[in-house]
């Protein structure tokens, strides 16, 4: 299949798993994560209509996206990936939308840069929700504090949270608890549901399902 077959194939999953839930067919945003892809194979989804892509590195972003937003009007790019404090100025820059608040600092820098360039992108707060070392995120318990001081401390406004839950282990839980904390942080939007698990997060909430290699194909580097 193509990546616009495959691109539309999910897009009908998304819609059917929502309907299942008692949701509505349109309740669900994609992200396109087309982290690793290059222009050749991100056109045919543009193409196709999908219009909201994440990627992981601030640096390949910058290379590859303002092209393409020249070219197709209404993209909105998503961070998905941990950012560094010294790449804050260039992911305000270029980026629609931060998933991957994590810390304090961050959350710092971020109001400050918001400041600085009179831009405004929409947050969301990273929660480590299996409390992995490996994985960034702020720890569960800690997460609604965090966002509280996130709006107190920094004047940030927070959309929703966000989460990847560990490999090989049943999703549910996991997202159901992400539900639960944005639930007492006062929040609606959940990121939450990649490739193999999204019909599952949308079951439990998900507002938007960050989709890579089920549209794209498999990754070269499978860690990227
Ligand atoms: C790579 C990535 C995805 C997409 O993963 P797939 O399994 O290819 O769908 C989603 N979210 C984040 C944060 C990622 O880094």
């Amino acid at each position: 299949m193509s990546s616009a077959d495959q691109y539309h194939a999910v897009t009908t999953a998304i819609e059917n798993a929502a309907r299942e839930a008692g949701r509505a067919p349109g309740s669900v945003a994609l992200v396109a994560i087309s982290k690793t892809k290059g222009e050749d194979e991100i056109v045919p989804v543009l193409q196709a209509g999908q219009r909201i892509f994440g990627e992981n590195k601030v640096q390949e972003s910058q290379a590859k996206w303002p092209p393409l937003k020249e070219r197709f009007a209404d993209i909105e790019l998503r961070l998905v990936g941990p950012l560094q404090s010294n790449k804050t100025a260039d992911a305000v820059a270029l980026f629609d939308v931060i998933e991957s608040v994590d810390r304090e600092k961050i959350a710092r820098e971020i109001a400050k840069e918001m400041a600085k360039q009179d831009r405004r992108p929409r947050l969301y707060v990273q929660v480590n929700i299996g409390e992995e070392e490996q994985k960034s995120g702020i720890m569960p318990k800690e997460a609604v504090a965090f966002v509280e001081r996130c709006r107190s401390e920094h004047g940030l406004t927070i959309e929703g949270l966000m989460c990847i839950p560990p490999v090989d282990e049943n999703p549910g839980p996991y997202f159901a608890l992400l539900a639960k904390l944005a639930k007492e942080a006062g929040l609606d939007h959940l990121s939450m549901g990649m490739s193999g698990d999204y019909e599952t997060a949308i079951a439990f909430g998900a507002t938007s399902v960050r989709v890579g290699s089920a549209i794209f194909g498999a990754r070269d580097d499978p860690a990227a």
